[in-house]
């Protein structure tokens, strides 16, 4: 069997309209993914394609998230979500979908738009390390290279203000819907010298596994397994577990030796992060853990907060959110309601400093530091040094209304 190639998880981010689909459709065309025939007719045939899946996971026909994977000869790509598509920040947060680099699309004709500046900020906020700006719609400014660098300008002055260097940030004219340096470097825009859209995904870095972390597993079910026992299922986001070790689930506060560790029907000696596996510990019963419950060694046990400090983007909330508010944070695997104790600053939403303190409330489009408290114990921790464990959704009334993360466990 070929060896396996790497693979990363890409977002593709930026203001309505500036072509995020057009271009993912087009990418999966000249990547091969996608054929000629599955194209609409008409002007915007690549932009349905995004639509298409779209439509599909309304419908339900893919419980998935509406991703589609395409691939070179360096890496497999998975394309995640686009902002906008319902989910898309929850599923990026809660660890669904974390995408690995991000697109951010900007049109030549506008520029740097309200969106292109949020995205950019909730990409830092998300840990998206990687980003490459794709300067787009260059067919409709004339492939001019002035208006090229006049975009690529006031796009360098945003990376610099969210602390990002513009000089290792790859920049790419292009047209999405003409298919300019999608593939190879188009002979419309010949003062171009970089590389074409598909060469700087080449030259990502793929994401190197958190081993060195301490364990975390988030559980995910728990089973009662005849011959076996008790086995919690989830999928190792950090560190190794190793038969044998001494595990504590939190916040139950119950603790075992590994007995064994299952993935695919088969034992293994050793778990890793990003298998999915089950495993059993000695004395732990079905009813002393449950979903939500976090394992790790019981020498570095999950962080169980009773309050903490998080930044916090609101994305679609219909009103304004003051003190007291209480919606349902989504962390891990973890279901949890949580208490807006304190609204402590507001936060510029492009660049994430200070703007004013003690706000009366936030509304969608802020960005603010705020103070929390869950309403009963959670795993809650400092996203700096574990990022999935720190990484949260706010939801309300069925949609993701803001989005956040750990600073600091206070209590
Ligand atoms: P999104 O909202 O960012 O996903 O943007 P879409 O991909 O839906 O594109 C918005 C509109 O811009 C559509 O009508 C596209 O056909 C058009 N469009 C996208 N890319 C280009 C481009 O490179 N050149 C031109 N002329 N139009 C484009």
């Amino acid at each position: 069997m070929a060896k396996e190639k790497e693979h990363l998880n890409l977002a593709f981010i930026g203001h309505v309209d500036h072509g995020k689909s057009t271009l993912v459709g087009h990418l999966l065309l000249k990547a091969g993914a996608i054929a000629e025939q599955q194209l609409d007719e008409g002007e915007d045939k690549f932009r349905f394609v995004m639509d298409k899946l779209g439509e599909e996971r309304e419908r339900g026909v893919t419980i998935d998230l509406a991703h589609q994977k395409f691939s070179t000869n360096k890496y497999d790509y998975t394309v995640v979500d686009c902002p906008g598509h319902r989910d898309f920040v929850k599923n990026m947060i809660t660890g669904a979908s974390q995408a690995d680099a991000a697109v951010l699309v900007v049109a030549a004709n506008d520029g740097v738009m309200p969106q292109t500046k949020e995205h950019m900020f909730l990409s830092m906020t998300l840990g998206i390390k990687q980003l490459i700006i794709a300067i787009n719609k260059m067919d409709m400014v004339d492939y001019s290279e002035d208006r090229y660098n006049e975009v690529k300008d006031e796009v360098s002055d945003l990376l610099r203000s969210i602390g990002r260097d513009p000089a290792s940030t790859p920049f790419i004219p292009m047209s999405a819907f003409e298919g300019d340096n999608i593939k190879e470097l188009s002979g419309n825009m010949s003062w171009y010298k970089g590389d074409a859209l598909m060469t700087a995904l080449d030259k990502l870095v793929p994401p190197e596994k958190p081993v060195d972390l301490p364990l975390r597993i988030p559980i995910q079910d728990v089973y009662s397994i005849t011959g076996v026992g008790t086995v919690p299922v989830g999928r190792v986001e950090t560190g190794i577990m190793k038969q044998g070790d001494n595990v504590i689930f939190e916040p139950a506060g119950v603790s075992g030796e590994v007995k064994s560790i299952e993935m695919h029907h088969e034992t293994f000696p050793e778990a890793e992060p990003g298998d999915n596996i089950g495993f059993n510990v000695r004395g732990v019963g079905k009813n002393d853990i449950r979903r939500g419950d976090v394992a790790g060694h019981t020498a570095d046990a999950p962080t169980v907060a009773k309050e903490f400090t998080a930044q916090v983007v609101v994305l679609q909330h219909p009103g304004v959110i003051t003190v007291g508010y209480t919606p349902v944070f989504h962390c891990h695997t973890s279901q949890t309601a949580c208490t807006f104790l304190d609204l402590t600053s507001k936060l510029d939403p492009a660049t994430g400093q200070p703007e004013a303190t003690k706000p009366d409330f936030i509304k969608t489009g802020d960005a603010a530091i705020v103070q929390i408290k869950p309403t009963k114990p959670m795993v809650m921790e400092e996203a700096a040094n574990i990022p999935p464990m720190g990484r949260f959704a706010i939801r309300d009334m069925g949609q993701t209304v803001a989005a956040g993360l750990c600073l600091k466990v206070t209590d």
